[in-house]
């Protein structure tokens, strides 16, 4: 049985890699960081909580002993480092923090992995807004070079050139991904998509009346998140480690969106619903649009889930969660 550490186990990937895994016959180590109130309703929804092979293990990007700790303990066959301040937005307000955990956590994973157990196979998450630019508009690939336009993505370019340093360095096997943006119903309240399609299942079922965004133009390469962590652990099954771009090949705008999600409850003057406002971030990435054929040509990924189904499947999600919310207040009067 193969042993895998994923840090952010608790996130949308973590849990859907780690669902992944388990079903592949793997033993899943976890690392969850402390928190006040636990945080598994990603690991409920998809029934793996409480799996025999599911190790949960405390410990934090930004505490190198707990790093040295779990990976000692567990000897990994792989790491996939999903941790991080993902949260563009926040990571203006809060760029110290983000450059800590989402930059040079990548690092303390890295010295973990090498002191401890340095044949473990490694995954470092790269995101296309590691590409950015302010008025890019061609489909980008490994080879587009980098222009982050956010502290988040500067943090994110540092550990994707930290993960190719310890790659030459050491000899380690360290692949990158760059994933463009993805989705699906674990998908965290903050980010667009499912602020999108929480408000559409709340103005349906009574409980909002507006939907509030920044713009409609907005546009990006959206796939579904279960496609993309199979293309991260097909990253590790292959003979030579490398970096590769995932992304669907299809943009799509904000406008487009919100045109799909309120269409699946039949609302077709959607546009009554929404309104334009707050403050537009300190600079912008407007628009991404990846370009996949690397992966395609040699792990043989490709994207199953169609932007229609994954809008459709989170709509429904949240009109579920949402219900349960209603009777929830009803019934407490
Ligand atoms: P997510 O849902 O925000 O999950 C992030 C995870 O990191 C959560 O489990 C979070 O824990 C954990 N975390 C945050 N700070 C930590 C710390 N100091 N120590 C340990 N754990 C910490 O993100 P995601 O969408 O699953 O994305 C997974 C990874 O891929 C991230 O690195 C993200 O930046 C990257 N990425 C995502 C996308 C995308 O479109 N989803 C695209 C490109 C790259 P809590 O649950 O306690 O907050």
């Amino acid at each position: 049985m193969k042993t895998a550490l994923i840090t952010g186990l608790t996130g949308m990937d973590g849990a859907n890699l780690a669902k992944l895994l388990l079903d592949k016959g793997y033993k899943v180590v976890g690392m969850e960081r402390r928190i006040s109130t636990p945080n598994h309703w990603r690991l409920d929804e998809l029934e793996i909580s409480d799996h025999v092979n599911l190790v949960i293990e405390s410990g934090d990007l930004t505490d190198q002993g707990s790093l040295d700790r779990i990976v000692a303990a567990h000897q990994p066959d792989e790491v996939y480092n999903l941790a991080a301040q993902s949260f563009v937005g926040a990571s203006w307000d809060q760029p110290i923090m983000t450059s800590d955990i989402t930059g040079l956590g990548v690092t303390r994973l890295l010295e973990a992995v090498r002191n401890f157990c340095p044949g473990a196979r490694f995954y470092q998450a790269g995101s296309s807004e590691m590409l950015g630019g302010a008025k890019r508009t061609e489909q980008m690939n490994e080879d587009s070079g980098f222009q982050p336009r956010s502290p988040y993505g500067c943090a994110k370019v540092y550990g994707f050139n930290i993960a190719v340093n310890y790659r030459e360095s050491y000899d380690m096997f360290v692949s990158n991904g760059i994933l463009f943006n993805h989705e699906g119903e674990l998908r965290g309240i903050e980010f667009v998509t499912r602020k999108v399609t929480d408000a559409v299942a709340r103005i349906k079922l009574g409980l909002q009346d507006k939907l509030e965004l920044l713009n409609l133009d907005s546009a990006r390469d959206w796939g579904d998140s279960r496609d993309f962590v199979r293309g991260m652990w097909l990253m590790l099954q292959q003979d030579e480690p490398g970096d590769y771009v995932l992304a669907t090949g299809v943009v799509h705008t904000l406008s487009d969106l919100c045109e799909k999600a309120f269409a699946v409850v039949g609302i077709t003057n959607w546009l009554d619903y929404v309104t334009l406002s707050g403050n537009d971030r300190p600079a912008d990435v407007k628009y991404l649009w990846g370009d996949a054929s690397k992966a395609e040509r040699e792990l043989g990924w490709k994207p199953e889930t169609d932007f229609d189904t994954m809008v459709e499947e989170m709509v429904r999600a949240d009109l579920q969660r949402v219900e349960v919310e209603r009777k929830g207040i009803q019934s407490n009067g």
